[in-house]
């Protein structure tokens, strides 16, 4: 597959991403560095000389190659430059990357180093749509995606759902109970009524033990227990 983004002239919308196969086209003169699908790589270290010929290069690509774009700032910082100066500007010396979304590219390209980029359906852009997520959890999905090939819409969807769960229930609040007096968690069943019913049950249970016409009748140690029962202010 191949498009002509790269072909475009002026400000593109970088919001968009348009997938692209390598077509290097100029950038394969420079044989200091690979340019992968996924990924560059730098055979040599950086030099004045070959910063400017990358950054020609890579100024003719305005979509679809964040992934050279997040190597190469990274390469420039790690090298001791200054790699917002070289964010690619347009004839009218306006950004055609504005500073934040490079700041966005550089972020994810950090988070996936080159060894990560391991998902063969996805493109940079469905590692944009995690890069807010930890990194166990955005490989989780990241493989997910890549296996059902979702897209990046959906995938923001995903994310998105993931992040408006709701937080953990609030701590219930605590009121009077009408019933008993006693306090008592809004929204649940009262402790003090529950332990009301219990009571009564109980003491039910040990009248029909005293008072109950058996035969033959409870023995003496058992009416004692009963009454002691019975006499408790607690179940009064
Ligand atoms: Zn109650």
């Amino acid at each position: 597959m191949s498009t002509v983004a790269h072909n475009e002239e002026g400000r593109g919308d970088m919001t968009e991403e348009t997938q692209v196969v390598p077509d290097t086209g100029e950038l394969s003169q420079i044989k200091e560095v690979e340019f992968r699908e996924d990924r560059l790589v730098f055979n040599i270290g950086l030099t004045e000389d070959l910063i400017e010929r990358i950054s020609e290069g890579l100024a003719k690509f305005h979509k679809g190659r964040q992934w050279y774009w997040g190597d190469f700032w990274a390469e420039l910082r790690n090298s001791g430059y200054e790699w917002t100066d070289h964010i690619p500007w347009d004839s009218s010396d306006r950004p055609i990357i504005s500073l934040s979304r490079a700041n966005t590219w550089l972020m994810v390209r950090d988070k996936f180093l080159p060894d990560d980029r391991i998902y063969k359906n996805l493109r940079f852009s469905h590692y944009e749509a995690v890069r807010s997520l930890e990194n166990v959890g955005a490989h989780d999905i990241l493989n997910a995606a890549d296996g059902a090939k979702i897209s990046v819409q959906e995938l923001e969807e995903v994310v998105r759902g993931m992040k408006d769960k709701p937080e953990k229930p609030k701590k219930p609040k605590v009121i009077v109970c009408a019933h008993c007096d006693r306090p008592a968690f809004d929204d649940l069943p009262c402790t003090g009524c529950m332990l009301d019913v219990a009571t009564r049950e109980f003491k039910k249970t040990l009248e029909d033990i005293k008072y109950g016409e058996q035969a033959p009748p409870p023995p003496e140690w058992v009416i004692e227990i009963c009454d002691r029962a019975l006499g408790c202010d607690e179940i009064t």
